[in-house]
């Protein structure tokens, strides 16, 4: 009898609450307070759509375990520990990841994440400075933010943070030093994400009565820029769009993603992408916590959205993440996956591009160089 291989998936969690929601956030997350989290029966829910889901699926393998939010420091650490464990039996993952925010990381729980298996933790810092945190409404300050990460880092588990740029009046230098000093206290990765304002927050109700200030565009190129060349000065690899890492450091679940492998997420809200021959299937869990853990007490899968991402889709889906990375978009693993040629139909596109030095080729990877990542959205809009 033919045995098919595993499929390596990068297993995400997503934790739906948060102890306030962030004015510029319009992520799937309700606003709790500590003592009405479900601990337990989330971890229950959460485990039981793992099991519900591997007998649908098949063979997997967790490649890497992710818990996102919401605020997934807030979990007792022995339930998100269950959830480890029960991934774990889907193979021992190379990295598992808890985002943290400074309000909800002490040092008992970070030594208990650890001991529970989680090996790295990044931390939601956004600014070391009172003045922006206010304005991005965040319940941490700078003080509370340097904490957070220097027990995060004596913990022992490998560390990453958050920096949020192209705040209201915010001078490069500033910015700069914030990078540093993180790097300082023995962070050894960064993603750094220019603020954008969506129009469902309350950040973008702010923005249509133009009541909210913010960087002008040049400035956001200005401090993209200065970190750029300071983290490269300091050894860190700009290794995709937003994100920095020391020699080998790389964020090796968001690298999964950007690179197109197989995703299973888990929990309220969450999101998961299987192959299935030359087409993907991705289905999104509705939001609702309570309706999400309702259905797995029934014993059934939760209500999820659907849709069938054809093989020219993919293709297009591929270029949009790759062209991000400095690592490219592999074209014949494309090719390989989809059963199409990724150029087809962009061919003269491709020509203008390579002529004007905004995407250079070597062999089968194709690439936009990293001088001209300010403008990656719209070179990749071109090839479309
Ligand atoms: S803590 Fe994070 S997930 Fe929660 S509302 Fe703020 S930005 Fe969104």
């Amino acid at each position: 009898m033919l045995s098919h291989p595993a499929v390596d998936v990068a297993v995400y969690v997503h934790f739906p609450w948060c102890l306030q929601r962030c004015p510029y956030c319009d992520f799937a997350t309700e606003a709790v307070a500590p003592r009405a989290i479900p601990h337990g029966p989330y971890a229950a829910a959460v485990t039981s759509e793992l099991a519900l889901r591997g007998r649908s699926l098949g063979d997997l393998r967790a490649a890497t375990l992710f818990f996102g939010g919401g605020t997934p420091s807030l979990w007792e650490p022995s339930e998100l520990g269950r959830v480890v464990r029960a991934v774990e039996a889907l193979g021992a993952p190379d990295e598992v990841t808890v985002e943290c925010n400074p309000t909800s990381l002490t040092e008992a729980r970070a030594s208990a994440l650890r001991d529970h298996g989680v090996t790295r933790l990044s931390v939601g810092v956004q600014s070391l400075r009172d003045r922006h945190l206010r304005y991005l409404g965040r319940l941490h300050d700078a003080a509370g933010a340097l904490r957070a990460v220097s027990l995060a880092v004596a913990s022992g588990l490998r560390v990453s943070a958050d920096l949020m740029y192209g705040l209201d009046a915010q001078p490069e230098e500033e910015l700069v030093e914030d990078a540093l000093a993180l790097l300082d206290l023995g962070v050894e990765h960064l993603s750094c994400y220019a603020l954008t304002v969506e129009p469902s927050t309350r950040f973008g109700e702010l923005a249509r009565k133009g009541r909210l200030p913010r960087a002008t565009d040049d400035h956001v190129a200005g401090l993209y820029l200065a970190l750029e060349g300071a983290l490269s000065a300091r050894g860190l690899e700009h290794y995709e769009v937003s994100n920095y890492a020391l020699p080998g450091a790389r964020a090796r679940h968001n690298v999964a993603y950007w690179r197109g492998m197989a995703y299973l997420g888990l929990g309220a809200g969450a999101v998961g992408c299987v192959p299935e021959g030359a087409s993907a299937r991705r289905w999104r869990n509705l939001p609702d916590p309570a309706a999400y853990a309702s259905a797995l007490g029934d014993g059934a899968l939760p209500p999820a959205e659907e849709e069938r991402l054809d093989p020219p889709t993919r293709v297009r889906e591929a270029l949009l993440l790759g062209l991000r990375c400095a690592d490219g978009t592999d074209l014949a693993g494309l090719r390989r996956a989809t059963g199409l040629d990724p150029l087809e139909g962009r061919r003269d596109a491709l020509a203008r591009a390579l002529e004007r030095g905004n995407v250079a080729r070597d062999g089968d990877v194709l690439r936009i160089p990293r001088a001209r990542w300010l403008l990656a959205d719209d070179i990749t809009a071109g090839l479309f």
